[in-house]
């Protein structure tokens, strides 16, 4: 087994995509994607706006049929008359020509063409239909996301490396040539779209994988032969907890090196679980590395035999969420608040000193102890919360805070 040694990858070029800049060592930009429709403009458009106000600060769209294209324009102009700036990626497959040489207005409504490679077209009419996407992108200069997918890669590449590689002395194994043509079909793109006349710095990659050592494996080697922005994902990561454990395992191992510069976590949602969760997911992966700030996080212990009731658990969820709903609000209001931290502990075992190190912490009575809640603010005890509205008093409490804290001139 090879074992790779960290590297710490300079930064990349920038690329604006709108108004946001990508790579460039400009913050990592969380990206999500819409599952509606895209023809229906009501619903696409509530979508959009639902992943914006969660977080997203660049969300993709498909564009599939005419239909599709037709609506992106109306789609960008309903989200500008509700004040929602979110840059808006096109995601096109098989026709993208067609459809862009029919809607030219969908080109320009778009902050950035996302084409995979793999599914262009094949032979002639894959460079034919390549550089009509690249004509667009440059007609009205926008930037490109050259997205490559192993479960689409260009199978006209792949044979050919195939063959090369069984005229090799001594053949690789055929999944390391697989992630060979992933890169090299990004590249080769990449330098296809220059020569096409698309400025390098208009040029995003990205290479995705659903097996989380394949992808960094592919990454690394993909960060150190090029310095376009690189798009960071895990695909089809799956439902629930696997899909957030594989994601967050791939993407939080090439983000400490220096890898991605911008990221999107692909879940699939559970029936009932809202589109947001891929967005939230994004940024706690962002924050619980120390690479950006969101939204006020909520330590809290797990919970043993010494905590028999679930008094502490509900109080850490209804802050957690609290804090959360908060932010659209407190994000103009109170700058700063989302590095705030608030602990939510158990017991005294390790409440006090967990609550020490926040901002604001609580350590809730255990089995036995006297029912009492100390509260810390800046490392220091200030009060003692009892009886049956512990839980509110505390959320008062975090919320003059804030308000002392954070407000600008606030009393
Ligand atoms: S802080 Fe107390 S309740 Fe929480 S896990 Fe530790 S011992 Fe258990």
């Amino acid at each position: 087994m090879t074992v790779h040694a960290p590297i710490i990858r300079r930064p990349s070029r920038r690329v604006m995509v709108g108004a946001v800049a990508v790579g460039g060592g400009a913050p990592v930009v969380v990206q999500s994607m819409t599952n509606t429709d895209t023809a229906d403009v009501e619903a696409t458009v509530r979508q959009v706006a639902e992943l914006w106000r969660a977080g997203s600060e660049v969300v993709r769209l498909t564009v599939n049929t005419l239909e599709a294209a037709r609506a992106v324009p109306v789609i960008r102009e309903r989200l500008e008359a509700l004040g929602c700036p979110v840059p808006l990626v096109g995601d096109f497959h098989f026709n993208g020509h067609k459809l862009l040489s029919a809607v030219p207005e969908c080109a320009q409504a778009l902050a950035k063409l996302r084409i995979n490679p793999g599914n262009v077209g094949r032979g002639a009419r894959r460079d034919e239909q390549f550089a009509t996407l690249i004509e667009f992108a440059c007609r009205y200069d926008k930037p490109v996301r050259i997205g490559v997918n192993w479960g689409s890669l260009d199978q006209d590449l792949l044979a050919r490396m195939m063959d090369d590689n069984h005229q090799r002395a001594k053949p690789l194994e055929p999944e390391e040539v697989m992630r060979h043509a992933l890169i090299a079909s990004a590249l080769e793109s990449a330098a296809r779209a220059e020569e096409l006349g698309l400025p390098g710095d208009r040029i995003i990659l990205s290479c995705k994988l659903s097996g989380v050592q394949d992808l960094i494996r592919v990454y690394r080697d993909l960060a150190a032969r090029c310095d376009y922005p690189l798009h960071l994902g895990l695909t089809e990561a799956g439902l629930g907890s696997k899909g957030i454990v594989a994601s967050t395992a791939a993407l939080a191992v090439l983000l400490q090196e220096g890898i991605g510069d911008t990221i999107r976590v692909s879940l699939t949602p559970q029936p009932g679980e809202p589109r947001t969760l891929e967005v939230q997911v994004a940024q706690e992966i962002l924050q619980t590395l120390g690479l950006r700030s969101f939204t006020p996080m909520v330590t809290a212990c797990p919970g043993c035999g010494r905590t028999t009731s679930t008094v502490f658990q509900e109080l850490a969820q209804k802050i957690q969420t609290w804090l959360r709903t908060q932010m659209p609000a407190w994000r103009e209001r109170y700058p700063g608040v989302e590095t705030m931290n608030v602990a939510v502990m158990g017991c005294v075992v390790n409440g006090p000193g967990e609550s020490r190190h926040a901002n604001v912490g609580i350590s809730l009575p255990g089995t036995g102890e006297v029912p009492v809640a100390p509260v810390y603010v800046d490392g220091e005890k200030t009060v003692t919360l009892k009886g049956e509205a512990i839980a509110e008093e505390f959320q008062a409490i975090v919320e003059d805070y804030v308000r002392r804290k954070y407000g600008k001139g606030e009393a």
